[in-house]
């Protein structure tokens, strides 16, 4: 199998980054970002797009432009990053985290019921590796909580469920692009909504309060500056104009890792649900050998990055901040200890994943600790 050539950097970048710096300085920040944003509303299927500075300031942003703050509680799956918390504790909200399901990798609801007090006001379900759970039990949870639905949909660009584009299914879609993610601009995010007053209040906040929303004076609240500088929205603009490329090479990277990886001992790749059409963020595999969490450690040692052997991930309630507040999550720490989510970007080729699956082929049939 080969894999679909996706044009990466070269003039397809260059040359809108160009038009951009020929531009500069220019104080007013130039067109390109609003360019980018009725782009995004465009191919995502939505009224309103606001581009930001990155994902956790699109969480910041949505979750500010949905009245989130002080004293408020706020659902988040312990199965997620540290970046998705941050934001509510800048806001003063506090995060209540919930379990997660491994047989599905999505929210336990039975304990987000457990956790709704009469302070709860939001729910962030986060779809990690580009899963997204199932819309419709996300959609009647929150409708029978009176909760909004912001989500965290910086892994999952182009991931769909029952018809439902990941990141259109609650009020707010938050998008990270940062390297790594399938739409990249080195730093970057957006925020995605159907509500008029939520994208104006999200792009107040953004640029303090400049514009203000409908009825309300300039600079009259403060706020921040999270805007997306020009040259990295041009770049975003031209690797949204290939973004289903981008979508199928990933996929296809995907799927050629997991074939290459089909026979071998103890890795069992972890189908999407029913109807969902994953994006293929991350080659994602159960872990079904001795010590799992040491197998992913020692496969990042051996050059296969990956999500708990690289970057430690533990649950997030699990963190020392966290600890203590309630009983541990263990169905995301089952699922943290058993998956290997291998790291993916555009610039790994062919030789570089039949490199990854020779070395985790020989290294699970040799691991006996
Ligand atoms: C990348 C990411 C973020 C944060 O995005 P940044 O652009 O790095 O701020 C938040 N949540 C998830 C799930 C992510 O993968």
């Amino acid at each position: 199998m080969t894999l679909p050539s996706v044009h990466s950097g070269g003039q397809l970048l260059v040359d809108p980054l160009a038009v951009v710096l020929e531009q500069m300085p220019d104080p007013s920040g130039g067109s390109v970002a609003g360019l980018l944003e009725r782009e995004l509303a465009e191919v995502f299927g939505i009224p309103y797009a606001v581009a930001v500075a990155s994902g956790t300031a699109a969480l910041h942003a949505a979750l500010f432009a949905c009245g989130i703050g002080v004293g408020d509680e706020v659902l988040v799956p312990s199965l997620t990053v540290v970046m998705t918390v941050a934001p509510l504790n800048a806001l003063g909200a506090t995060p209540v985290f919930v379990d997660s399901d491994p047989a599905t990798l999505d929210l336990d609801y039975d304990d987000a019921a457990r956790k709704v007090t009469l302070r709860t006001r939001a729910i962030i379900p986060v779809h990690l590796w580009g899963r997204m759970g199932d819309p419709a039990a996300l959609s009647a949870f929150a409708s029978e909580h009176e909760l909004v639905i912001i989500e965290d949909a910086a892994q999952a660009a182009g991931t769909v469920r029952d018809g439902q584009r990941a990141g259109t299914v609650g009020t707010v879609g938050c998008f990270s692009m940062k390297d790594g993610k399938i739409l990249w601009s080195g730093e970057g995010g957006f925020l995605l909504t159907a509500r008029r007053d939520v994208a104006e209040h999200a792009t107040a906040f953004r640029s303090h309060w400049q514009p203000a929303p409908r009825g309300e004076a300039p600079l009259s609240r403060l706020a921040t500056n999270c805007r997306l500088a020009a040259p990295l929205a041009a770049i975003a603009l031209a690797n949204l104009r290939r973004l289903t490329k981008l979508i199928e090479l990933r996929r296809a990277q995907t799927r050629h890792l997991l074939l290459a990886l089909e026979q071998t001992p103890g890795l069992v790749a972890d189908a999407p649900g029913t109807q969902e059409e994953w994006n293929g963020f991350t080659p994602l595999l159960h872990i079904g050998l001795p010590n799992p969490r040491a197998f992913a450690e020692h496969l990042a040692q051996r050059g296969v990055p990956n999500s708990t052997g690289s970057f430690r991930l533990v649950p997030c309630d699990a963190r020392p901040m966290f600890t203590g507040r309630n009983r541990p999550c263990r169905g995301a720490a089952q699922i943290l200890d058993h998956t290997l989510a291998i790291l993916l970007t555009e610039r790994d080729t062919q030789t570089t994943l039949d490199r990854y699956a020779a070395v985790i082929a020989q290294e699970a049939s040799a691991w006996t600790t």
